[in-house]
């Protein structure tokens, strides 16, 4: 305490009124209910999902609620995330101070990634979910929308872009991953970890990611379909060939970045014909660049025009590539947005390989 005269009892500014959040329901677990043959399905109403939420009303958060869809995760698709988008945008451009999203978990880690590639302003856009029905002893629906909600409703979180908040964690979603079936916990951040925690019920943010990559939807975005094959032992190229209609690619290599040697000649001529990007299957780690050098090894793969992925996983690539592509983004703005959004600045124009990360902030 410092002593002195008292601090004058006149205010400067007006009271800091209740912080807006607007709800956005989507469906998926936190949303089922039973059905009359058994089983669950998206039935609840996004005012039904907040209403379960104990110790709402005592936030002092004004919490304003749209029913925007009610599907399983597995159903949202990339027109639903536009005009989410758009909606977004509105309540925003409103006074809202932060926006949630529930939705599905089984998508949860594309659209959060959609979301945040779209979100350019500096309130908090946050994306969450359930794993236990609300039928379920122990349902972490509510839980979890409280913590979204003092999220969305922090200051501490202005500039993060899109978050996935779960199981009292705050993750970026250029990172999260879905990586267990049932578990409570299931949603994690292998490159990294998470940015912060929620503690009796604040947000607290431990690490800042060094940079965002923001691609907004342009006006008249076109229709395109981006590819994801996985290698497997014994990979004969089949899914590859079948891949050649599509407008881009993403190869989730084995390891640091390969394939089969048997394969090398058809990506070679997917990759003059269309972006194709290289990921890892793994889950966790980089592509390497120009550590292992036989046919089929990751520098071989970069070599022929193959653009690596970084830190992206596959279903991350994915989102981007499809992003840059419904925007008109030509081969070169591709590979530079890859080199930075993967966790690289710097890509050698003569190998197209990346260097490793010493980038800022990232506007494509
Ligand atoms: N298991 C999923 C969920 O967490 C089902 C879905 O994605 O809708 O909501």
């Amino acid at each position: 305490m410092t002593k002195g005269r008292p601090l004058p009892e006149t205010r400067t500014t007006a009271p800091r009124s209740a912080p807006r959040v607007a709800v956005f329901g989507l469906g998926g677990t936190i949303a089922m209910t039973s059905t009359p043959g058994g089983g669950v399905a998206p039935a609840l109403s996004a005012d039904q999902v907040v209403a379960a939420v104990p110790g709402l009303a005592e936030s002092g958060i004004t919490v304003e609620v749209e029913d925007f869809r009610r599907v399983p995760g597995a159903s949202l698709s990339f027109d639903d995330l536009a005009e989410l988008t758009n909606a977004i945008h509105t309540r925003l451009a409103a006074g809202a101070n932060g926006i949630v999203i529930t939705q599905g978990t089984d998508t949860i880690e594309e659209t959060a990634y959609l979301l945040d590639l779209a979100h350019t302003r500096p309130e908090p856009v946050v994306v969450t979910g359930a794993m236990r029905n609300p039928t379920l002893a122990g349902a972490d629906g509510p839980a979890n929308l409280l913590a979204a909600i003092h999220t969305a409703a922090s200051q501490d979180t202005h500039g993060l872009g899109a978050l996935v908040v779960f199981a009292d964690e705050i993750h970026a979603a250029a990172r999260v991953r879905k990586t267990h079936s049932t578990s409570t916990s299931t949603l994690v951040s292998p490159n990294g970890g998470p940015l912060g925690y929620i503690v009796e019920g604040r947000p607290r943010i431990l690490n800042r990611p060094t940079g965002r990559t923001t691609i907004p939807i342009t006006t008249e975005p076109r229709l395109v379909e981006v590819g994801l094959v996985t290698m497997v032992l014994g990979d004969t190229g089949m899914f590859l060939r079948a891949a050649t209609s599509c407008d881009g690619l993403v190869v989730a290599g084995f390891g640091v970045g390969h394939v089969p040697d048997r394969v090398v000649d058809i990506l070679t001529d997917l990759a003059a014909a269309m972006p194709v990007v290289l990921a890892s299957r793994t889950g966790a780690g980089s592509v390497l660049a120009h550590t292992y050098a036989f046919p089929g090894s990751e520098s071989d793969l970069l070599d022929r025009g193959l653009i690596s992925a970084g830190f992206l996983d596959p279903l991350k690539a994915r989102i981007l590539l499809h992003r840059l592509l419904a925007n008109g983004h030509d081969q070169a703005s591709i590979r530079a947005t890859f080199a930075r959004a993967g966790g690289y600045t710097h890509t050698t124009p003569e190998t197209g390989r990346a260097d490793l990360l010493t980038q800022g902030s990232a506007r494509a």
